[in-house]
């Protein structure tokens, strides 16, 4: 698209906003947000804030949190340059520290220019003018921990595989996986309580999320939220189509999913099927709930 435009990648981001707030589903605010990440590979990725009638406010998503989700599903490694349709709220502009090198990721904010115009006049600030003296990971965190994006893995497992699968639920095992998968990407740093969850539509597709942590702990996104954006990533449409999920964390920790991640599930699709399976690193069993 750069090159038949005779633009670079960079001035063809803001053009690309407008398509990112289609995708948006923001049925209380009816405020279609959109924004556009380039990564370091070159690759572009596209993030919409969703809202979940039912719920409250802060069950939703913000387009930036979709945006860096949708770099974690893909595993990019890291975000240099966001285009977004309205200024990054305070929420976001935090959620964002996660990330390495945070300060040095440029946005532009589309609404702030004077005409989408594609003229190279668009202008990209550093997220450190939009947010100076941060707080962060390295406030919390010592300064050899993977931070989101980064890769790890927890060390989630199953042992045995004693499960006995139900005949109304087919899928339960590749779920099962596929949320262990999911957990063992979470980025948990300042818990230590690490989830994922894997969902199920009505045509056998299978989409993962992992649970990501902020510093500042409330800008942190849930693993469903995770999920839900895979879902949408991946072409999926209503979420009454969605038919099973699974939620994947340790037994026993200070910080749980299954609650939240069960009303959120029942909100926005009543008739799916939802378990939950409890994991420890090391050598603790697993066990369904
Ligand atoms: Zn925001």
């Amino acid at each position: 698209m750069a090159k038949r435009s005779n633009l670079t990648v960079l001035q063809l981001l803001p053009s690309l906003v407008n398509p990112a707030q289609a995708l948006a589903r923001p049925p209380i605010s009816k405020f279609h947000v959109g924004a556009i990440g380039y990564g370091s590979s070159g690759r572009i990725f596209f993030g919409g804030n969703l809202e979940f009638p039912g719920l409250p406010l802060h069950y939703s998503v913000h387009a930036e949190q979709f945006l860096v989700t949708n770099l974690s599903i893909h595993n990019e490694s890291k975000l240099e340059y966001v285009a977004v349709s309205a200024a990054p709220c305070g929420h976001c502009r935090q959620f964002l520290q996660e990330i390495r090198g945070a300060p040095d990721i440029k946005i532009l904010i589309t609404s702030a220019e004077s005409g989408d115009d594609n003229s190279g006049l668009n202008r990209f600030d550093p997220l450190l003018h939009l947010l100076p003296h941060r707080f962060g990971p390295e406030d919390l965190l010592g300064g050899d921990v993977p931070l989101l994006l980064e890769h790890h893995h927890n060390g989630l497992s199953f042992l045995g595989e004693t499960e006995i699968l139900t005949n109304d639920f087919k899928l339960n095992a590749e779920l099962k996986v596929a949320a262990l998968e999911a957990a063992n990407k979470s980025y948990a740093p300042y818990s230590g309580c690490p989830s994922g969850v894997a969902i199920l539509d009505c045509d056998g597709n299978v989409y993962k999320g992992s649970y990501m942590e902020s510093a500042a702990y409330n800008p942190s996104m849930g693993p469903v939220q995770s999920a839900l954006v895979a879902y949408i990533v991946g072409g999926g449409a209503g979420y009454e189509k969605i038919v099973g999920a699974v939620l994947v964390e340790k037994d026993g920790v200070l910080v749980k999913q299954e609650h939240t991640a069960r009303l959120l599930l029942q909100a926005i699709s009543p008739k799916l099927e939802f378990r939950v399976f409890h994991c420890a690193s090391g050598l603790n069993a697993c066990k369904k709930s």
